[in-house]
């Protein structure tokens, strides 16, 4: 770790929201008058707030400024709590030091926050939609502390592949780092099969989480979310889309942790309801917005073979902000006042914090 320890220490404040503490939490129902611009919050208590109140978090993969632009738009639109997550594997097209930048920036333009802050103090207690930065599938620690020092607000790390013990040790010491720093932490365990245009590995039942690990894991390591393999898929199904639901609720009677559905691209709505229901308070979707947005790119560029570059970003931002909104109305998230429910959207997607 850089011995800079105050190198981008915002999480320090932003922690200080109430990231570690059980019941409190940094955000909640708007108040009159407060700004509707996102702003960022703590991953453990956004996570809690969500089981509590019976919707999901949408965690959206961002790499590029389409993607950053389009979740920070999508959460001031539609009013929930959305969690922007670069993955180790798109390093190669940003550090999580420029993401942070990136992210601070654009909530400043949205008016969230003031230029070049993101310190909770200078964020209202109660004002409107909140966004978290994440650091997803990260097998490498060494990563995972490049994210916590840069001012991520959770990294998941990724040693599911690794044996139980050794995926323990190797959690735990990540979680010791990121707590020491105010960041939550999300891990996993078992494996997620590998769906057409995903480069996991393929696996079998055998991979599934099992209920009763599920619970040593989370005593042991301390993380503040875990992501189970229920049957989801990374990237796209081959077959029927299959949530083992009798299964998430065995690990949810055992475990007290909020769960996460990695593998949300293309799962029904139906579904992803039934295991919000059974604590899933963070659903992954990738693939399709991704998709979604080169589908777009590609039919302006069959329409208009010489489109100039600088078109592109606003066009896949648009296709990535339909998919995005598309996806938040699944996850049982009903609008400004923070609460979930099973009856009419109204006030959702009104851009509007009030009630
Ligand atoms: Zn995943």
């Amino acid at each position: 770790m850089p011995s800079d320890r105050r190198v981008d220490t915002d999480l320090g404040g932003v922690d200080r929201v109430g990231a570690g503490s059980g019941a409190t939490h940094g955000f909640g129902p708007a108040t009159a008058g407060a700004s509707s611009a996102p702003r960022f919050a703590p991953f453990g208590p956004m996570l809690r707030q969500a089981v509590a109140d019976g919707y999901a978090v949408a965690a959206f993969n961002v790499y590029d400024l389409a993607t950053f632009r389009a979740a920070v738009a999508v959460a001031k639109q539609t009013g929930a709590p959305v969690i922007l997550a670069l993955g180790e594997r798109y390093f190669s097209l940003m550090r999580p030091r420029t993401a942070v930048a990136l992210l601070r920036s654009l909530l400043a333009e949205a008016g969230a926050i003031p230029a070049g802050a993101i310190p909770a103090s200078a964020i209202p207690a109660s004002s409107g939609p909140v966004v978290g930065l994440h650091l997803d599938h990260a097998a490498s620690p060494e990563h995972c502390l490049e994210a916590i020092e840069a001012g991520f607000s959770s990294v998941m790390i990724d040693a599911s592949h690794l044996p139980f013990e050794e995926n323990v040790r190797v959690t735990r010491a990540v979680v010791e780092a990121a707590h020491a720093r105010g960041v939550g932490v999300e891990a996993e365990l078992g494996g997620i099969a590998a769906g057409d245009a995903s480069h996991e590995f393929s696996t079998g039942t055998e991979a599934l989480t099992d209920p009763d690990q599920a619970a040593a894991f989370v005593a042991a390591t301390g993380v503040d979310a875990l992501a189970v393999s229920v049957g989801t898929v990374h990237g796209l199904y081959r077959g029927d889309p299959h949530i083992d639901l009798p299964r998430l609720q065995a690990i949810r009677a055992r475990v007290d942790v909020p769960l996460v559905l990695h593998g949300g691209s293309g799962t029904p709505a139906d579904l992803l309801s039934a295991a919000i229901g059974r604590g899933v308070a963070k659903v992954n979707v990738n693939t399709e917005v991704a998709l979604a947005a080169v589908r777009r790119i590609a039919e302006a560029v069959a329409a208009k073979p010489k489109t100039h570059l600088s078109e592109l970003t606003g066009i896949a931002e648009a296709a990535a902000r339909e998919v995005m909104a598309d996806y938040i109305a699944r996850f049982r998230w009903r609008g400004g006042t923070g609460r979930g429910a099973t009856g009419p959207s109204e006030g959702r997607a009104s851009g509007e914090a009030g009630r």
